[in-house]
């Protein structure tokens, strides 16, 4: 079942679940990447649903998507921002969708009468998927999801075991992330957990050849040793992950360790020298930046910052290639509902409103956006906060005091924001969109084509007068209301297709409203250019310009 010569480095995690595991993942492939490997990554959901796209995002953070609009993981995007590389519907799939293939090729009579079993139906699929996200590179790292002992992760696991034997040694390692708890009373790093979980690994058939120990502190030599010892682990391969200040510094902090000693040498990889020069200055340039600017984001989900991950993200990332911190000032939008804008923006140099789903504390996003507007504050509204711009600029500079979204009223007279019936994807299909189709899969979702207008603040952040970016969102900007908008001082400065996908408005210093989810594109080494455009122009002082 060979795929070239794809080699398969498994991650898995134990004791318990947050280890991180997904960064750490990202950061191995980050140093095999920088050693000049093609380096392909797969996120393995054992949960049921066929994907997050409808998981509430308090029980599951951020729903990531890519370019191929796949709505899936929030470790897909750790990904990319590490790799720099754009992945597909292909680099992460559920049990949800394993067994839903299944079961559809039954029923198709693929499977010439037998019973469906776990071994081998459910294994092949996961197996086959996995040799499919390897193709054309040379190592995949794959991180299977959830805790070691799950009942759900067993038939991964199982594949897992199965690919070792039939790949051999030279082609799959198995990396296990675990916890070393500090137990105050007794001073010490407890190593028994972490050997509990090897031993039920190696139950299922598993013998991990690395360990990566997740601990507050630095972990002692003897401690090290014991676990080589008692885990039956080459001691190079007991690697430490204490908490970073960020996390970019996670592949600086493996390389120190000389992580892709034994990686190399269990996969037969040659001598690696991993080049993280320009990584480590844009590091150190996020642990000690030379400004500061204060960036007010007006959300709703405060209480679960991990839904706007992305987009923070893309922050960290504007804020590292500008030699700058950018403070964010988490603002409920709510609160300024029954408060005035000014009170929580006064001293901010930008205000960003994210974008939302559903009409709580929208009324107090508007607020901010006129606040931003009026006050001549740089502005980026992303989605939901384009759509509420152009309400705002509505309401109150063209007077149509019943501008609304038809998501927020379904009557409403004059619907700057509706719904069409139907649109042509990315992929040149026809789309059916009613009020009533279900809500999973019912979006506008991925990369499309904009083409950016000349002169405008899009295009100057670009430099290119077509841009590629994602989407996530139902409903649109009503062109009906477009030459209203235009003669009144907001400017469409991005369209798809007729779609509208950006705003601009005259006698603002840096005022943009973008359809699209510019945060999904943003890497560390590759900054998103509108983000980076406001993050600059928040740096460089809201007075005149
Ligand atoms: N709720 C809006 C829509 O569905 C915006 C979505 C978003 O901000 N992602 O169109």
């Amino acid at each position: 079942m060979s795929n070239n010569q794809t080699k398969y480095i498994f991650i898995t995690g134990g004791v318990l679940s947050s280890l991180g595991k997904g960064i750490t993942a990202a950061s191995i492939g980050t140093l095999l990447k920088h050693s000049g490997f093609r380096v392909g990554v797969l996120k393995l959901d054992p949960y049921i649903n066929v994907d997050p796209g409808t998981m509430s995002p308090l029980e599951h953070g951020e729903v990531f998507v890519t370019k191929d609009g796949a709505e899936t993981d929030l470790d897909l995007g750790h990904y990319e921002r590490f790799l720099d590389n754009s992945l597909t519907r292909n680099n992460n799939f559920t049990t949800g969708q394993i067994y839903k293939s299944v079961i559809e090729n039954e029923r198709k009579g693929k499977y010439l009468g037998k019973t469906i079993q776990i071994v081998p139906h459910i294994t092949n699929e996961i197996k086959e998927r996995i040799i499919l996200a390897g193709e054309k590179k040379d190592i995949l790292i794959i991180e299977l999801g959830g805790t070691t002992g799950d009942m759900e992760g067993m038939p991964f696991l199982e594949a897992i075991r199965q690919m070792k034997h039939e790949l051999g040694k030279n082609f799959v390692m198995n990396i296990h992330v675990t916890l070393l708890p500090y137990i105050r009373t007794a001073d010490e790093l407890k190593t028994k957990p972490t050997q509990h979980s090897v031993q039920e690994l190696r139950r299922i058939g598993i013998t991990p050849q690395m360990l990566i120990l997740r601990a507050e502190e630095r972990i002692p030599k003897e401690i090290k040793k014991k676990i080589a010892f008692t885990c039956d682990i080459d001691e190079e391969s007991v690697i430490e992950a204490i908490d970073a200040s960020t996390i970019y510094q996670v592949p600086l902090n493996f390389k120190v360790q000389e992580i892709l000693t034994p990686i190399a040498k269990q996969l037969d990889l040659g001598q690696l020298k991993p080049n993280m020069r320009e990584w480590a200055e844009l590091v150190k340039k996020i642990l000690e930046p030379k400004r500061k600017t204060t960036i007010a984001f007006v959300g709703k989900y405060l209480d679960l910052k991990e839904s706007y991950k992305s987009l923070t993200e893309a922050l960290i990332h504007a804020g590292a290639n500008l030699d700058a911190k950018v403070d964010i000032r988490w603002i409920d939008s709510e609160k300024i509902e029954n408060n005035t804008a000014k009170q929580y923006l006064i001293d901010c140099d930008g205000v960003l409103v994210a974008g939302g789903f559903g009409e709580r504390g929208v009324e107090g996003k508007i607020k901010a956006i006129k606040y931003a507007r009026e006050n001549k504050i740089p502005f980026l509204g992303i989605c939901l906060g384009m759509q509420l711009a152009i309400i705002e600029y509505a309401r109150d500079v063209l007077e149509i005091k019943d501008a609304n979204s038809v998501e927020f009223d379904k009557s409403t007279k004059e619907p700057l924001i509706f719904l069409i019936d139907e649109f042509i994807d990315a992929s040149g299909t026809k789309q059916i969109r009613t009020a009533t189709s279900p809500l999973g899969g019912t979006m506008r979702l991925g990369e499309y084509e904009c083409n950016t207008k000349k002169g405008s603040k899009l295009q100057e952040a670009y430099s290119a007068s077509t841009i590629f970016e994602r989407h996530r969102h139902r409903y649109e900007a009503n062109p009906k209301y477009r030459e209203q908008l235009e003669l009144h001082g907001m400017s469409v400065t991005g369209e798809s297709n007729g779609l509208i996908e950006a705003v601009e408005i005259d006698n603002h210093p840096w005022f943009l409203g973008v359809q699209f989810h510019p945060e999904f594109t943003s890497r560390l080494q590759n900054p998103n250019p509108s983000i980076l455009a406001f993050v600059k122009k928040s740096l460089d002082g809201k007075i005149n310009s």
